[in-house]
Order: structure tokens, then C-alpha cells, then sequence
């Protein structure tokens, strides 16, 4: 499940975990992906197939 989440304002929609501007406190967060402000580089990992969820995440830092 992808969940899309927004830190302190003025900040972006985030869904990768891997996003290196994923925010540290969320302030909103959903479920259906939000039709404006979303993150360029989340955007970017997602056509590179490069976009990691929370689950995955942690598995790939347990394997390093
Ligand atoms: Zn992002």
C-alpha cells in the first residue's frame, strides 16, 4: 500500500521512503495519491522503478 505523505508546509507529497526529502514529521498523510504538489524526485524514482515503500525499505537496509 502506498501511502502519500506531506511534512511542515510548504512541503510536497511524498510516497517514495527512499526520496531524500521524504519528511521526518508528517504532517498529513493519505492514501489516494493527491493530484497536485507531488515530489519531482519521488516522481522520478517511480518511472525508474526506483521507488521504494516503508516495507521495502527496511528489507534493503537489513541486507546491507
Ligand atoms: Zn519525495
Amino acid at each position: 500500500m502506498v501511502e502519500y505523505v506531506k511534512g511542515t508546509p510548504p512541503d510536497r507529497w511524498h510516497w517514495c521512503e527512499n526520496c531524500t526529502q521524504y519528511p521526518r514529521y508528517i504532517h498529513q498523510r493519505r492514501s489516494k495519491r493527491p493530484h497536485s504538489d507531488l515530489c519531482d524526485q519521488c516522481k522520478i524514482k517511480e518511472d525508474n522503478e526506483n521507488c521504494l515503500t516503508k516495507e521495502q525499505v527496511k528489507i534493503v537496509k537489513t541486507l546491507q
